[in-house]
């Protein structure tokens, strides 16, 4: 993270200020907006929390200074022409003061989820609770785990043909989850899943 890496910023033409949309650098989904001056972005890349200046209190404000929900941010980037920011970033905690995740609400997230999935399973692999289902089933190693995904992919499709579409969802998603335990045992993550199917759509 370097302020080098960001020339050319539409500064005066936003009157010092750029807004800077702040996404959640694992599951994609969009957490806050906030505006930065070049002291802010500055103390962003310095200090690798997001720090936006505050309009109302007229001063610099690190997201999560008395709430403790910091962002901690992995990149920034610049839109096309220049005048607004992407913050990617991991949330320490909710990322709105209403407590919720998102200031935008909502809680249907999506697919992007499922990166959030393979950090719970990550969290259990490590965590020492063998009252984990997750955990045991890790550690019976990726015979047993295959073994699963056979199981729920026979269900997904008996699922297909003779279940309605709310019984297709939940074989589904027995299936992905496996898939996503998967996944932990053998180092690679849905990342690099959907990089794969969107690198066959490239022209
Ligand atoms: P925090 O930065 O989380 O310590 O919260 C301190 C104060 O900043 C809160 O009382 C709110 O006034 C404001 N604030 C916190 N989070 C947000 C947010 N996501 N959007 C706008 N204002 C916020
Ligand atoms: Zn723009
Ligand atoms: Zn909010
Ligand atoms: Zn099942």
């Amino acid at each position: 993270l370097n302020a080098a890496d960001i020339p050319g910023l539409a500064w005066e033409k936003m009157d010092g200020l750029l807004p800077a949309a702040v996404q959640d650098a694992a599951t994609g989904r969009l957490l806050m907006l906030g505006y930065m001056n070049a002291e802010a972005l500055g103390a962003t890349l310095s200090s690798g929390f997001a720090t936006f200046y505050s309009r109302s209190k007229s001063r610099l404000w690190m997201k999560g200074e008395t709430s403790g929900n910091r962002l901690a941010v992995r990149s920034v980037h610049e839109d096309c022409d220049a005048d607004a920011l992407l913050v990617r970033a991991i949330p320490e905690g909710p990322t709105c003061h209403l407590g919720t995740a998102s200031c935008f609400g909502g809680e249907d997230e999506g697919p992007g989820w499922l990166s959030e999935l393979s950090r719970i399973v990550h969290d259990r692999a490590t965590s020492g609770d063998d009252k984990s289902y997750t955990r045991r089933l890790l550690a019976e190693g990726n015979a047993k785990i295959a073994q699963k995904i056979g199981e729920e992919g026979v269900e997904v499709a008996l699922a297909g043909v003779t279940r309605d579409a709310q019984g297709c969802t939940e074989e589904t998603a027995d299936l992905l989850y496996h898939l996503t335990v998967l996944m932990e045992a053998r180092g690679y993550g849905w990342g690099d899943v959907v990089d794969v199917l969107r690198k066959r759509h490239r022209a």
